[in-house]
């Protein structure tokens, strides 16, 4: 009969997660650390991985439904509206700050213009971020609470 004592599992390895790359200037051949940054919208290809992306979580999400109750409900599958990137530039490739507020088209040259700090591209215009205020309709407001 062996007696030797059985060999314990090994402990975990515990190890902290190495941090994200730090982005690096999207110009090419650029190896400085940004300064600024900007969005832009998503390629094609791009687009088509995202939505895949998307895909999968669905389908990864229907695999985990309660098939006691109705299958979840999907909102419709995000487009190209719904997606940004981020470019960043160090202050040599950086566009004008007025256009790196908004958001940029697919195929902005950003970084490598010819043309810095014009990108090139037509931005999308700004979104407005004041909403009109809208009065409530009369049988919608309320006294407030304790004046009664
Ligand atoms: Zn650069
Ligand atoms: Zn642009």
């Amino acid at each position: 009969m062996d007696l030797a004592k059985p060999t314990p599992p090994p402990a975990p390895v515990r190890t902290a997660k190495p941090p994200a790359p730090r982005p690096g200037c999207h110009g090419t051949g650029c190896t400085t650390v940004p300064l600024v940054q900007w969005r832009r919208r998503l390629t094609a290809a791009e687009l088509d991985t995202e939505q895949a992306a998307e895909t999968g979580r669905r389908a990864e999400r229907y695999l985990l439904r309660d098939v006691q109750k109705p299958p979840p409900v999907e909102g419709p599958m995000p487009d190209t509206s719904d997606y940004t990137h981020a470019v960043y530039a160090c202050g040599g490739h950086a566009i004008a700050m007025d256009a790196a507020a908004l958001v940029h088209a697919a195929d902005c040259a950003g970084p490598n213009s010819a043309t810095l700090p014009d990108c090139g591209c037509t931005p999308e215009p700004a979104v407005p971020t004041v909403l009109p205020v809208q009065e409530l309709p009369a049988h919608w407001t309320a006294a407030p609470v304790g004046s009664s």
